[in-house]
């Protein structure tokens, strides 16, 4: 079996920033990524790069950030007003707010997003809300674990089921 649609692949893998070499995250057998191939649940360029692969299989390529998560966007950075992170007896709390943390907040029309605190002055907060990885490119390296077909339900429902997947 080799991945291709339709297919649930299991696999480890390391990011690292492949501009400075930095670790950025990296799976284990014990929590291996599982995800069903071809629905878009992942970086389509990924996906184009373990296509055909089969278990045992190792991978090693750079995903530009262009095609992963985006360039970072000057106008994604925002001043927001401190008096917007006070609490109900309007004090502003600081060991809330630490310089790299994401902040859940929300937009003109009600949508969900977090900003990462990237400096916090006495009369506001700079707040980046572009994606963390964006302009990083990405190094992937890693090995095909497990293939299997995706049950009828997994296909419906456009995710993995069971074990590392969606309970429900
Ligand atoms: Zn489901």
């Amino acid at each position: 079996m080799t991945i291709q649609e339709k297919l649930v692949v299991s696999l480890n893998y390391k990011l690292s920033d492949h501009k400075t070499g930095e670790k950025i995250e990296e799976t284990s057998t014990e929590n291996p990524m599982v995800f069903l191939y071809g629905v878009g649940a992942i970086i389509p360029e990924f996906e184009e790069n373990i296509y055909g692969k089969k278990v045992g299989d190792s991978f090693e390529f750079v995903i530009k950030s262009e095609n992963a998560y985006g360039t970072a966007d000057e106008n994604q950075v925002a001043m927001i007003p401190l008096e917007v992170f006070h609490d109900e007896n309007g004090n502003f709390n600081a060991e809330h707010f630490p310089v790299g943390a994401l902040i859940p907040m929300s937009d003109n029309e009600g949508n969900n997003l977090r900003g990462r605190v990237v400096e916090v002055t006495p009369e506001l907060i700079k707040m980046d809300f572009n994606h963390p990885l964006a302009g990083t490119d990405l190094h992937f390296i890693g090995e095909v674990l497990a293939i299997r077909e995706a049950s009828q339900d997994e296909i419906d429902h456009g995710h993995v089921h069971g074990e590392h997947g969606h309970h429900h």
